[in-house]
């Protein structure tokens, strides 16, 4: 088999649907191609002259490669990417040819119908309009799909009124705050040659595959993207067996082509392996400035779902597709550096005496513990309520875990003002001749942490697998942003640099420590103490949802330009929209499930059954088992019919409740309940009915049959 299969050349291959710099130094007059470089590194507009011949250059190269459309490439509130696709056909001359057109005006401004995306009222059908903006610091690229080569310009969304009605406007709003912010501390510090300071980001990102058609057995995979109801299998993820297992042939065929997909995209792919759960998966890029990575990330998930088709599977990007095993998470690597090389989370041989790195921290600390109400907020979705605080992953509260070494350091300047000494890693000893020893980190890891320091960077863990990176890196942006301003507020005006700023570090410390916690996330224990600590514990997306309109997040958010207090207001209305109506939709497909596909067919079964036992009767056997089976199924079918006539009402009555605020919370805490009365009944029956009667496949069929 090795040797029939092709052997690809990476280095090639990656980038080539991409219009990098150096395409466009090649395609470009030198002077076109500078001022497209001024827009990117100093911001502001490229002439109409200019943007034509870009996107002269661009459409050339696109048309050159297969590419029959373009498309200005958005991410709307829906948390996924947006694409209306125009050819480049234009109308013929008098003799009926036509010529290729893109003008520098398609290429920055798209004019998409905004009524029928998410606006939470900031748009009405009748004034619909809502512009797309090329985002000239994310490269054009090209889509291979079944629609054939698209050229894809990522592009920000905004209303006619300048609302942001995307994810990334605000995402670039961050960057600039944090760009700002963060030089005003290295220019404290004497630093006068960094000239930006950016946000990067590595998404890792988890996932399922599933067997295609036995997915498209599935109303509940198909709809809502999740199992309604399933039995656990007999085996699930106990032995440990899966994680960092051998790759098997089918998956590790995906794996192949989704590299070589991501590759031509320019995307960094890196690493890949197996996850927890059966059936589940992981890849990682290497990190990339914030707002590329986050495109990157929506490039990753389409492609991971489009890959899976051709190998006849589906890929599951859900928070929790399967109950009692693992859910798939989207661990968000976070630091910034500047554009000449320094990392401000690197601490250095000796972190003590790293006085930039501990204000950096103590801001960190300070910006995590003020407003852990909106991190919690920007990682939530109704996907990801089933998977935060249940034991697997990071749980509902914030804190941060910075291991033995900073903790210590943290604990000195706390308890005296000054740190003068810092663990070291020391050397593990392999205790075999012939291994290496290895010189070990001064701090192990913690996997239950939802925001964990590891090494340069914050890992915050709490984010969802299906949702887009840009909320969870804009907040954090956000808040670390005024962290920093505070501080150079303060320290600009001291008189001496030095001692204010031992102070301040110290000062934030002391105030801010009880946001530090190095245990263990999942334990009961942390719940109380949390408690007792003050930290904010917030179960569900729909009740972490309001923190975006405190006081405090709106003058967080205002300051820096990053959201009006409408656009906040409006992103709040969404939340309660998108919940209900996915809670709706997840009761809709387990009535049909439920009164469609498992009642009938457990009804089949006891019908089987009663005809066994009136012949066993006639044939003068005790049909002892027969009627044990019998009474049993029975009465769980009653239960079942129960659950779903009270689920069906219920249904009703949230139907009629006007606000959606009301709405999402009776869906929480009425309807919610009661779909887990349905399914409990239902599970019960399925580990009792013949498997040839059940109506779908299950949890079985589904991770271990892939
Ligand atoms: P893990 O063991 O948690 O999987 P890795 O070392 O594999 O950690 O890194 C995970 C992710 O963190 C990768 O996407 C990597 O590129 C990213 N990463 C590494 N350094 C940084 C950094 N300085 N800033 C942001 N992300 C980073
Ligand atoms: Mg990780």
């Amino acid at each position: 088999m090795s040797e029939t299969r092709e052997k690809i050349n990476v280095e090639e291959l990656y980038g080539r649907n991409v219009f990098t710099l150096s395409k466009m130094r090649a395609a470009l007059p030198k002077k076109v191609y500078e001022n497209v470089r001024k827009v990117m590194e100093e911001g502001g507009d490229l002439s109409r002259r200019d943007a034509d011949v870009v996107a002269k250059a661009m459409k050339d190269w696109a048309v050159e490669n297969g590419a029959t459309h373009y498309t200005h490439w958005f991410q709307p509130l829906t948390g996924i990417t947006a694409e209306k696709h125009d050819s480049f056909v234009s109308t013929p001359d008098d003799d009926g040819r036509m010529l290729m057109g893109f003008s520098g005006k398609d290429l920055i401004k798209g004019e998409p119908d905004a009524s029928s995306f998410p606006s939470g009222g900031l748009r009405s059908t009748f004034e619909a309009r809502g512009y797309t903006a090329w985002d000239i610091t994310s490269p054009a690229f090209l889509k291979e799909s079944g629609t054939g080569v698209t050229l894809c310009i990522p592009t920000a969304f905004c209303s006619y009124t300048g609302e942001a009605l995307d994810k990334k406007t605000p995402l670039l709003r961050s960057m600039q705050a944090i760009n700002t912010q963060a030089l005003r501390i290295l220019r404290l510090f004497g630093n006068t040659t960094s000239r930006r300071v950016r946000a990067s980001v590595g998404a890792e990102q988890e996932y399922f595959l599933v067997n295609r058609d036995k997915y498209l057995q599935r109303q509940d995979l198909i709809f809502t993207g999740r199992t309604l109801f399933g039995a656990a299998a007999p085996k699930g993820q106990e032995m440990e067996d899966h994680y960092f297992g051998v790759i098997r042939e089918r998956v590790g065929a995906f794996m192949k082509d989704l590299n070589e997909e991501l590759w031509k995209l320019g995307v960094p792919a890196k690493t890949q392996h197996n996850e927890v759960a059966p059936a589940q998966h992981e890849l990682a890029p290497i990190y990339e400035e914030a707002n590329l990575a986050t495109d990157h990330n929506q490039l990753v998930m389409e492609t991971m779902k489009r890959i899976a088709i051709y190998h006849n599977m589906r890929c599951l990007l859900h928070e929790k597709p399967f109950e009692g095993v693992n859910g798939s998470g989207k661990h968000n690597n976070w630091s910034l550096s500047t554009d000449d090389g320094i990392n401000l989370l690197e601490p250095g041989a000796s972190p003590e005496q790293n006085t930039q790195f501990l204000l950096v921290l103590a801001c960190i600390l300070k910006a995590v513990d003020t407003h852990a109400d909106l991190l919690r907020q920007s990682a939530s979705d109704v996907g990801n309520d089933l998977r935060l605080g249940a034991h697997e992953a990071p749980p509902a509260i914030v804190s941060v875990f910075l291991g033995q070494q900073l903790e210590d350091v943290v604990r000195q300047l706390v308890e005296t003002g000054s740190a003068d000494s810092h663990i070291e890693g020391g050397v593990l000893r392999t205790g075999v001749s012939t291994l290496p020893d290895i010189n070990k980190d001064a701090t192990d890891r913690n996997r239950t942490s939802p925001f964990a320091y590891t090494g340069n960077k914050f890992e915050f863990r709490m984010v969802g697998a299906a949702d887009s990176c840009a909320s969870p890196i804009t907040t954090i942006n956000a808040i670390v942003a005024e962290a920093f301003c505070e501080a150079a507020d303060r320290l600009e005006a001291a008189e001496d640099f030095d001692q204010a700023v031992q102070a301040l570090i110290t000062e934030y410390m002391t105030r801010h420590q009880r946001i530090i916690f190095s245990g263990n996330g999942y334990s009961e224990e942390w719940l109380a103490e949390a408690e007792r600590r003050g930290l904010p514990n917030i179960a569900t997306t729909i009740e972490a949802a309001s923190a975006l309109t405190t006081r405090k997040a709106v003058r967080l958010f205002e300051t820096f330009g990053i959201f009006t207090e409408t656009e906040l207001a409006s992103r709040e209305e969404i939340i309660y929209d998108t919940y209900a109506k996915t809670i709706n939709i997840e009761v809709l497909t387990m009535q049909d499930m439920a009164g469609k596909q498992i009642l009938p067919a457990c009804m089949r079964y006891a019908r089987n059954l009663a005809e066994t036992v009136l012949a066993l009767r006639e044939a003068g056997v005790e049909p002892a088992a027969e009627v044990q089976r019998l009474t049993a199924v029975n009465s769980l079918i009653n239960e079942a019919q129960a659950a779903l006539d009270l689920l069906t009402e219920a249904e009703d009555r949230a139907g009629r409740i006007a606000g959606a605020r009301e709405r999402a919370f009776f869906y929480k805490d009425i309807v919610k309940p009661l779909m887990a009365d349905l399914r409990t009944p239902c599970d019960r029956l399925e580990r009792i009915v013949d498997k040839r009667m059940w109506p779908f496949p299950t949890y079985e069929d589904l991770m271990f049959e892939v």
